[in-house]
């Protein structure tokens, strides 16, 4: 079996839910099963300042899937839960499912970067993965607890939680 830690992201009008969904997606699936579930966080946008905020969470996956069929079940569900149908074109990807690592596996091929390349950068990458995994090392030898040392939060906070009773609605 494969341990695999994924981001989950969204900034539609209920990010929440997308990430609910997304992770409910995880639970009921054959091929996975989802072994821990970070708190939800929000974060400031990267690049342009005048969309949204982001919740984004991180989650453990444990599963017999090659890193490449992660991906493929990755965007089956962006495209099954992530997406808004606006008129009769498909609207902006509202969800973002990545791979962050695949056990202590490093990837570079096309379709696939592991360890995910902004993972050390990305405040609601670190913090959400230290919360459910405090004594993780990155197959580069990198400590992340070291790496969250050093990382400014940028406004970062939990909100809320995937099991909350007041968002099943
Ligand atoms: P970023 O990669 O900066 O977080 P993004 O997640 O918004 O941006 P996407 O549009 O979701 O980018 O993905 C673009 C492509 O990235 C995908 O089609 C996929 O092939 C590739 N990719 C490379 N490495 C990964 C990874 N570790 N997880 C998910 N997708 C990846
Ligand atoms: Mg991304
Ligand atoms: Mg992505």
């Amino acid at each position: 079996m494969n341990t695999v830690y994924i981001g989950l992201g969204a900034n539609l009008n209920a990010p929440e839910a997308q990430l609910r969904n997304a992770l409910d997606a995880l639970s009921t699936s054959p091929v996975c099963s989802l072994a821990q579930v970070s708190s939800f966080y929000a974060s400031k946008p990267m690049g342009p300042q005048d969309q949204p905020d982001y919740v984004n969470a991180v989650a453990k996956l444990i599963t017999a899937l090659p890193a490449i069929e992660v991906l493929d079940l990755l965007q089956q569900i962006e495209h099954q839960h992530g997406r808004v149908r606006k008129a009769e074109r498909w609207g902006p990807r509202t969800l973002d499912l990545d791979i962050l690592l695949y056990n202590d596996t490093q990837i570079a091929t096309q379709r696939l970067t592991v360890p995910h390349y902004g993972l050390c950068e990305r405040e609601f990458v670190v913090f959400p993965l230290l919360e459910i995994a405090p004594e993780l090392t990155l197959p580069t030898g990198q400590v992340l607890a070291d790496i969250a040392a050093s990382l400014p939060r940028n406004g970062l906070t939990a909100i809320s939680h995937y099991h909350d009773a007041a968002s099943l609605v």
